[in-house]
């Protein structure tokens, strides 16, 4: 027989299969000795009291030997010589689209800027090490996407955007832990991820479609307001009526193409601030209420959000025991965001601390599609100029940031091109600083002890989600202009996250799959 029950355990009592049958006999009434196993479906941490609790959803098999559920992948067929669909970038969103259309007996011709997931790598070490930008291969651009060297974390704030376990699933199959499927707040790590990709990419590669690396694609050419096609910068010209655009929030020259060319887009608010970094340690001891968490816990995140003078002011992409990466796409420029490795054994925590940004505070946003673009852009350069023009990092102690005091010194971080002590009122405009300062005072009411000179901020922390917005009609996924070009993920600003932009990238192919059998 088999029973479901939500049970209330010790985190010790959750890492032990012996202990957590003990526990659920207890709670159920049933005799140890009849329980042959716990399998728990569902896992969340309640450290909300200094006696920490973990919430688990569990069948229990009584009497009944359990057997693992196997989750496979869909039955993808040969599509070698079936209709091309172009799909532009190798991001979640890309890879799900053309995991969808084989799915749905259509080939997919991936075109990718950067490269494939392992020579990338390379790039990644030379921005780390010598401070080069490669503007095809970054912690943005290659195979994978942007959540490539990420933290990998899989949940997405809005559940109504689609099916987020079937994409976990399609994980799991491609080689992630089942425990995706159990976490509340699951994640891969960076470590992990690459493998996933590689594997997606080879199934692909397997059942007839195309994935071509190292082609930036330069135009999108359009007839009658329909498209038939693109070119790349080797200088090809790829044939197709129908074109998936997952380029991603960064690619400022497809968003700057579009608008040469007339092609609707709108100017779209985001968010922007700087990534903070605290010990580890410190972070475990505020959110779990004691000196050391112990061997079962994991290391804690935190999620904060407040109203500062009527403006949001959050805590985005934090990464328990991470690291903070360069990620900028050009020279000139720099930009942080973080990631883990499975374990999240880093010493570290970082996070985004984020202010809300409005329309209105771009210059001519009515007028101009990239004006919020625009703006990212001169604060990152900015922090390039302050951060001494290399890949450094302008930075400042946090108590020192809230004072407006340049640091004396700073300690070593995580962020391995390295810091330069700056007064980061000189990056950002007043009212963001002044944000940052006072939202920050009041992130101390919340996590007594976050407000401390051991935690450092690093500037800036600007690509949170697309700066435009490339509409696209609800109903069909086309450009509201341009027929046959289906603009989709973060880039097109339909989704934020590895696992939105996965879901829009599957909406999107069948959309698209849909209006070709229509035609
Ligand atoms: C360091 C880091 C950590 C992150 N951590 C997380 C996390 O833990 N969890 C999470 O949910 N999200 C995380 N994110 C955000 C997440 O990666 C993005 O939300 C997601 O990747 C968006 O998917 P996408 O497919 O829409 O776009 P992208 O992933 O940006 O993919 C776009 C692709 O298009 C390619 N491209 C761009 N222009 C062209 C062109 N002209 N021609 C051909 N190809 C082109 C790019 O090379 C890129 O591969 C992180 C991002 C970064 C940078």
């Amino acid at each position: 027989m088999k029973y479901q029950y939500q049970i209330r355990v010790s985190p010790e009592e959750a890492a032990n299969q012996h202990k957590l049958k003990q526990a659920v006999s207890r709670h159920g009434g049933i005799a140890k000795k009849d329980i042959t196993y716990v399998n728990v479906l569902k896992r969340s941490i309640d450290a909300r009291q200094k006696d920490i609790k973990i919430n688990l959803k569990v069948d229990v098999y009584v009497k009944e030997a359990f057997t693992e559920e196997k989750i496979y992948l869909p039955d993808y067929q040969n599509i070698e010589n079936k209709e091309e669909i172009i799909i532009i970038g190798a991001g979640p969103a890309g890879l799900f689209a053309a995991l969808r259309c084989i799915e749905l007996g259509f080939k997919p011709i991936i075109i990718e800027r950067g490269k494939d997931v392992r020579t990338r790598r390379r790039d990644l070490k030379a921005l780390n090490i010598e401070h080069i930008v490669n503007e095809d291969s970054n912690y943005c651009f290659g195979e994978g996407g942007a959540g490539t060297y990420s933290d990998g974390k899989l949940y997405t704030r809005s559940k109504k955007r689609g099916d987020v376990d079937r994409i976990l699933k399609l994980l799991v199959g491609f080689g992630a832990t089942s425990e995706i499927m159990v976490e509340s707040h699951p994640h891969i790590g960076t470590n992990k991820l690459p493998a996933i990709i590689a594997d997606i990419r080879e199934l692909i590669l397997n059942c007839g479609g195309e994935v071509l690396f190292d082609t930036r694609m330069t135009d999108i050419l359009v007839l009658n307001n329909e498209v038939t096609g693109i070119k790349t910068l080797k200088g090809e010209t790829i044939n197709s009526k129908k074109i998936i655009l997952a380029t991603g929030h960064s690619a400022r020259d497809i968003f700057e193409l579009l608008h040469r060319k007339n092609v609707k887009i709108e100017a779209k608010a985001f968010a922007l601030g700087v990534r903070v970094e605290h010990p580890q340690e410190l972070i475990d001891q505020i959110q779990y209420k004691c000196d050391s968490r112990g061997e079962f816990l994991p290391p804690s995140p935190y999620s904060i959000v407040k109203q500062i003078g009527g403006r949001g002011m959050y805590s985005f992409c934090m990464c328990p025991g991470g690291i903070i990466a360069p990620c900028a796409t050009a020279p000139g420029e720099v930009v942080t965001n973080g990631w883990s490795p499975s374990k999240r054994d880093q010493p570290t925590a970082n996070s985004g601390i984020v202010v809300e940004l409005r329309l209105s505070d771009f210059k001519n946003a009515e007028g101009n599609p990239l004006a919020a673009m625009e703006f990212q852009k001169q604060i990152e350069q900015k922090a390039w100029l302050e951060g001494g023009s290399t890949q450094k990092v302008p930075a400042q102690r946090l108590v020192d940031f809230i004072r407006g005091k340049v640091s004396a010194n700073l300690p070593v971080t995580s962020y391995k091109p390295g810091v330069t002590s700056t007064d980061l009122g000189e990056v950002f405009p007043d009212f963001i600083h002044k944000t940052l300062q006072g939202g920050f005072k009041e992130f101390n009411k919340s996590m007594r002890g976050f407000l401390t000179n051991e935690a450092v901020v690093h500037a800036p922390e600007s690509r949170t989600s697309s700066p435009v917005r490339i509409p696209r009609d609800p109903y069909t996924f086309e450009h509201v202009q341009i027929k046959g070009l289906y603009p989709c993920g973060e880039g097109a600003g339909y989704a934020g996250g590895i696992i939105s932009a996965a879901i829009d990238g599957e909406r999107c192919a069948e959309k698209c799959v849909e209006s070709l059998q229509q035609s």
